[in-house]
């Protein structure tokens, strides 16, 4: 990856895409070891709010800067694997088996990108059968928890892309997480399931006894140019009292281009807005985490 790009942008006070300047947040650090990873699920039980491409660039930008990071697919949709280019009807193992079959190994289940410290955990439609399969387990919401944990010390940060429903796959991400990000549209102000989501967080974090923390919302398909994208950057935290991450990710064809790729934003157009606000996003987690 070219990750030159990826220093030269922002400069202090510079305006972003909501006309406000931006914080400057700091260029991250490299590491001189790595782990134990920060969990952070991607969720939001509506579908096309941008969780999937929020966790491929996201990770994009993360590894960019030199962290180690793991992306685990976890729709039967397979849309995260197939945008990395995992060809996953080719797979016979994927993290379905590692959910309900005992006697496999993670590592040999994660597929390394061609982007250095980006690693994918591929999920392929089988993954549908766990939703049923997993109802009978002995502490069914804890399996992904169980499965993630050899490699936890490998990554620093590790993302989950949950499936759209508030199911058991989903609470199985929830509950492997320590940290959960909320992906939401710009395009509508009617955010209903949110509160359902942070009761459903709630429960979670009761059952588990274990903190799960709200870092926040990203913002999705911003268009500045509405009143309604600013409506939304306004409305969200006042009603829901968690925070909208700064920077919004623009609406931007890159993004909807990028996956037929097999590729990142950050790869496909590397100085694009969209590749620009996820590393401003991603500097912006890490900044967060200190
Ligand atoms: P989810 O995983 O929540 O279902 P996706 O990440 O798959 O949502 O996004 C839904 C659709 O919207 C995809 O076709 C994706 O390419 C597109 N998309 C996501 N974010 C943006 C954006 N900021 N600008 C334009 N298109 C986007
Ligand atoms: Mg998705």
């Amino acid at each position: 990856m070219d990750s030159d790009a990826a220093f030269q942008i922002r400069t202090a006070g510079q305006v972003g895409p909501t006309g406000r300047p931006l914080p400057d947040y700091p260029q991250p650090q490299p590491l001189a070891s790595h782990g134990p990873a920060r969990i952070i699920a991607m969720c939001n039980q509506k579908g096309g709010v941008g969780k999937t491409t929020t966790t491929i660039n996201l990770g994009a930008a993360l590894a960019e800067v030199g962290r180690r990071v793991l992306l685990v697919d976890f729709d039967p949709q397979g849309a995260l694997s197939v945008g990395l280019g995992v060809p996953v009807n080719e797979l016979d193992v994927t993290v379905y088996n590692l959910l309900v079959e005992r006697g496999h190994d993670v590592r040999q289940v994660i597929k390394h990108t061609r982007w250095e410290g980006l690693d994918v955990l591929p999920a392929n439609i089988d993954l549908s059968a766990a939703e049923v399969q997993l109802v009978g387990e002995v502490a069914r919401e804890q399996i992904l928890a169980r499965v993630l944990r050899p490699v936890v010390d490998d990554y620093d940060v590790v993302l989950i892309d949950c499936p759209p429903s508030l199911g058991i796959l989903t609470i199985n991400g929830l509950t492997a997480a320590n940290e959960v990000l909320i992906p939401l549209q710009c395009e509508t102000l009617s955010h209903r399931g949110v509160g359902q989501l942070l009761e459903t967080i709630d429960d979670v974090r009761s059952f588990t006894n274990a903190d799960r923390r709200i870092v926040g919302a990203v913002a999705t398909l911003f268009d500045g140019r509405t009143r309604l994208a600013h409506a939304v950057l306004d409305d969200v935290p006042e009603r829901y009292g968690i925070a909208v991450l700064d920077p919004p990710i623009p609406k931007s064809v890159k993004l909807a281009e990028a996956p037929g790729y097999g590729q990142s934003v950050l790869t496909h157009a590397p100085s694009s807005k969209p590749a620009l606000a996820y590393r401003d996003l991603a500097r912006h987690l890490l900044e967060d985490a200190r």
